[in-house]
């Protein structure tokens, strides 16, 4: 049988213990979470009938700073799963140094058979239920698979209403006018790039010219394809849930996937997608994509992980073993987190800052986090997955004993 998502952030955790030569006691508390906020809720269906949903938040570690990761509204997010989020969320705070910690929740429903005013009592009631353990200094959520900036809206509002007082740094990712910040929505992507762009530079390469495979046309996978394009690297292969497409000499980005067409272009199965020639692989649309029946077919020479946990250990393994670099997704995803602590600080502080001063402010951390992984990875003779918990630990220790 294969290690649970939990199981493999434990065989992580272990590598970095003993890589960094920490005793048991300094490592305990990241073997589970702090907190586990559990309920069962109750919504009206519009056809008169009742549902009860399970809803939950982890709180994994806080010695950073308040809790942070999203909500997922998700049929099959089991506790084991949110857990292992929850901790990577703690290690991807810690790796691009931003002063938070690691959670994660969610409510156990599909969304896609629930209509909006459905789906508002969930978010309503999660808010009501989870509200003596949120809040802006103690744990901030944010949207997660199959939650938007108008759950978020709503969250907002609920969690006002139940505390008597206005809090919108309470939550991230909510809409602008509300108090989102200006560029959240493309933040994954362009995080992706300048990481990527420093990494080329590493080796002395640079991004025009590169071929790039992107699997997702979401928020991750459609911003990055455009980002990427408008930075001269040729877009060889693109897909989304239904549809895969294809072209070696490079295609243009369209707006949608659906019915795409342009000469030249072929059809493919998504399965092949990954597997086809490219200088960079980039997973944009679920975990668990590159895994021990495909990886030893990849012929990208790099892959950048902007979806979460698209590699088991497995394929790791393969790809280290056959040379393909991996930029992992607590880095190579976490211009996302980033610019939601820039939400945060906005709102702590009253502010509202320009689209420009938030990619002024993005680059640098993404460039100089993925700067201090190289150097470790160099000088420990690592793959950057392995630097970056240790990194992650190093730190997250490092702010438990200072407190002991
Ligand atoms: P999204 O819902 O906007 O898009 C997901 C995309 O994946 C869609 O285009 C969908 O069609 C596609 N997809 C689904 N199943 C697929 C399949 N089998 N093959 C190919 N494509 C498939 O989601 P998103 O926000 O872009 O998130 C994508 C990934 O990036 C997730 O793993 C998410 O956790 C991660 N991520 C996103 C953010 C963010 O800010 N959006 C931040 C960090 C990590």
């Amino acid at each position: 049988m294969k290690n649970t998502p939990f199981q493999n952030y434990l065989t992580r955790l272990e590598e970095a213990k003993e890589i960094l030569n920490l005793e048991e006691k300094d490592i305990a508390p990241l073997r589970e979470a702090e907190h586990i906020h559990q309920s069962d809720i109750m919504i009206k269906r519009d056809d008169g009938s009742d549902e009860t949903i399970k809803i939950y938040r982890v709180q994994f570690n806080n010695a950073r700073g308040p809790y942070k990761g999203g909500i997922r509204f998700h049929p099959m997010a089991d506790l084991d799963e949110v857990k292992a989020l929850a901790a990577a969320m703690a290690i991807k705070c810690a790796v691009v140094g931003i002063p938070l910690g690691g959670g994660k929740g969610g409510a156990q429903f599909d969304p896609k058979t629930h209509s909006p005013a459905e789906i508002e009592q969930v978010a309503r009631a999660w808010s009501r239920t989870m509200a003596p353990f949120i809040g802006v200094e103690k744990d901030v959520p944010a949207p997660d698979v199959y939650t938007t900036p108008q759950i978020m809206g709503w969250i907002l509002d609920e969690f006002e209403k139940t505390v008597g007082r206005k809090e919108p740094g309470m939550i991230t990712g909510k809409p602008v006018e509300l108090g989102g910040s200006l560029g959240r929505d493309t933040a994954t992507a362009q995080g992706g790039v300048y990481v990527l762009e420093a990494f080329l530079k590493s080796r002395g390469e640079e991004l025009r010219g590169k071929t790039v495979i992107i699997q997702g046309f979401g928020n991750a996978g459609a911003n990055i394809a455009r980002i990427l394009e408008a930075h001269g690297a040729i877009i060889v292969g693109l897909s989304d849930s239904k549809h895969a497409y294809c072209r070696a000499e490079g295609l243009k980005v369209p707006e949608s996937l659906a019915d795409f067409k342009s000469e030249g272009v072929s059809i493919i199965t998504n399965e092949e997608l990954l597997t086809k020639p490219a200088d960079i692989l980039i997973p944009a649309a679920l975990d668990n994509q590159l895994r021990d029946d495909n990886a030893a077919n990849v012929q990208a020479k790099y892959i950048l992980e902007l979806a979460n946990g698209p590699t088991t250990p497995e394929a790791d393994a393969i790809f280290e073993q056959k040379g393909i670099v991996v930029i992992p997704d607590v880095l190579a995803n976490a211009g996302g987190v980033t610019v939601s602590y820039f939400e945060w600080e906005q709102n702590r502080a009253g502010e509202k800052w320009s689209a420009e001063e938030v990619q002024t402010r993005l680059k640098p951390i993404m460039q100089n986090s993925f700067q201090a992984l190289d150097e470790l990875a160099k000088e420990k003779h690592l793959p950057y997955r392995k630097a970056a918990f240790v990194l992650a630990v190093k730190r997250i220790v490092g702010a438990m004993k200072a407190k002991a």
